[in-house]
């Protein structure tokens, strides 16, 4: 038996009184938050919640995500993450797919919350703050016996972030959840004294898993950021004295781009991480060398919850690298034959990975769910090679590679060049259709405040670093570039 939310009732033992959330100016401890998640799982079972009942939660980071997380984990439901930003059809259809039972929200999404729950037929919708959250919680006098739940049990439905498609909902067992909390955890040495930055949202795997479980796993302090800006950040680092950061590499652009980055005291950072994305070398030198701090990157996905590979200290990472698998975790490079590679550049393929990590299934999908897991091994749609001591390269997704002519072309080695102009702070490239070749490279860069470089200078300067076949022929230049909530840039919105 193993129940996820184990991982606080055990934080909450040993230490009662440790920060478990810091927030605006309040503090919920380890027990208060282990009272609260098992006086919401008290009431959820009043209502009828039984083990397997998925119940969906539309909350930024808050300390009532937690309470509601491990309550509805406590009562043996399934949690259903959703994106704060989704409009009324899009939470409709995952309410939908997911079979969502009632709907957990706050006020600021309520109303778009409201009309997609009737849409769906979902008659419950509780919301925080307006006091239909808190008539859900029962208190009870003793801790609340944990729902017993088999390891391979559906924890959490979470929906992938839509970057190549419509989101997928990944079902996340309760032992894949605990063992990606617990072996990264333990590879930067999350210990109760650290306080963890918590600017990822929750809904979204990386901050779930690797930002929250893996803080409430370790008993460390989660210091949250419900909306992300530089300056918001930079004076929670200063205020809380954070020793960790993880964020998305757009997230370590902007904070190198605020022009306030010197006005706040962050020495206390000890390490962040860098994950989700691609970081561009430059990003990731630069900001090491103004913060003074190391950015380990590691990669992930929702599917498996979400650590694949990992630098693992600065003394053991290889830049421009994502790093070796973590414990217990194979990563191959096969061929469209699915076929094994050999290491070296050479060798690009699609990463396949097998292990814990990996997730049930796609929630409703058994088609995709076994397409992905072709062979035994879940197929990631990441393109990548190995080095000879086993260090992992992405360089790209399988979706986005352009072919020009015939010739692939990878965006993110043009991007990287991209990001060396001096007057870009952002760039992504893309494939768009061509008569004669197929498709062209295109670039939408983003320029530093107060440059204006022109267009047919930046095709110039591509020119001299890329191969004729490479740089980018179009180039179009925005004041920003559209997001995903999590932080990535939603390539999928430029083209
Ligand atoms: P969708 O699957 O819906 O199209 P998505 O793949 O962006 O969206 P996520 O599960 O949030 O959804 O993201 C996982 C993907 O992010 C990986 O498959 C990979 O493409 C990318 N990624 C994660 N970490 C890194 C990294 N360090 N370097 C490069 N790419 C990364
Ligand atoms: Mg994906």
């Amino acid at each position: 038996m193993l129940n996820l939310a184990v991982i606080l009732r055990e934080s909450a033992a040993a230490r009662p009184d440790a920060p478990a959330v810091l927030h605006d100016g309040g503090v919920v401890t380890y027990a208060e938050l282990d009272a609260r998640s098992d006086a919401l799982a008290a009431g959820l079972a009043a209502r009828g919640v039984r083990p397997g009942t998925a119940i969906a939660l539309q909350l930024p980071n808050i300390p009532e995500f937690l309470v509601a997380y491990y309550g509805i984990l406590k009562a043996g439901g399934v949690v259903v993450p959703m994106n704060v930003l989704l409009r009324a059809p899009e939470i409709a259809y995952q309410l939908t797919d997911s079979g969502a039972r009632a709907l957990i929200t706050w006020a600021g999404t309520a109303a778009e919350a409201g009309k997609a729950a009737a849409e769906a037929g979902v008659g419950e919708v509780y919301v925080v703050g307006a006091g239909t959250f808190d008539d859900l919680l029962a208190p009870v006098a003793e801790p609340l016996p944990l729902c017993e739940r088999a390891p391979g049990d559906t924890a959490a439905v979470v929906y992938t972030s839509g970057t190549t498609g419509v989101p997928k909902g990944a079902e996340l067992t309760h032992f894949q959840l605990y063992m990606n909390a617990d072996i990264p955890g333990r590879l930067f040495e999350i210990r109760p004294d650290d306080v963890v930055i918590a600017a990822l949202p929750f809904f979204h795997v990386y901050g779930m898993s690797s930002t929250m479980n893996l803080a409430v796993r370790f008993g460390a302090a989660l210091s949250l950021v419900p909306r992300f800006t530089p300056d918001r950040v930079l004076a929670t680092i200063e205020r809380d004295r954070a020793t960790v950061f993880d964020g998305v590499p757009t997230m370590f652009g902007a904070l190198l781009a605020s022009a306030r980055t010197t006005d706040y005291d962050t020495s206390s950072l000890r390490v962040c991480v860098s994950g989700g994305d691609a970081i561009p070398a430059h990003v990731l030198d630069e900001f090491e060398r103004q913060f003074r701090v190391p950015i380990l990157e590691g990669y992930g996905m929702t599917e498996t919850a979400s650590t694949i590979t990992f630098n693992r200290s600065p003394e053991d990472r290889r830049m421009y690298s994502v790093g070796k698998p973590v414990w217990g975790v194979e990563v191959e490079v096969w061929d469209d034959d699915d076929r094994r590679l050999p290491p070296g550049r050479g060798h690009i393929g699609e990463l396949v990975t097998r292990g814990y990590h990996t997730m049930r299934r796609y929630h409703g999908h058994p088609a995709a769910t076994a397409d992905a897991f072709r062979g035994g091994w879940f197929h990631t749609g990441d393109l990548g090679y190995a080095d000879a001591d086993g260090f992992f390269y992405i360089v790209d997704r399988k979706k986005e590679l352009i072919i020009r002519g015939g010739y692939n072309v990878y965006p993110r080695e043009v991007e990287e060049v991209l990001y060396r102009h001096p007057d870009l702070i952002e760039a992504a490239v893309i494939g768009v259709p061509d008569e004669r070749l197929g498709q062209e490279v295109k670039a939408i860069v983003v320029p530093a405040p107060g440059r204006t470089p022109a267009a047919g200078d930046i095709v110039e300067y591509c020119r001299e670093r890329l191969a004729a076949y490479k740089y980018p022929r179009l180039v179009e230049l925005r004041d920003e570039l559209p997001l995903t909530a999590s932080g990535k840039v939603a390539k999928k919105e430029l083209v």
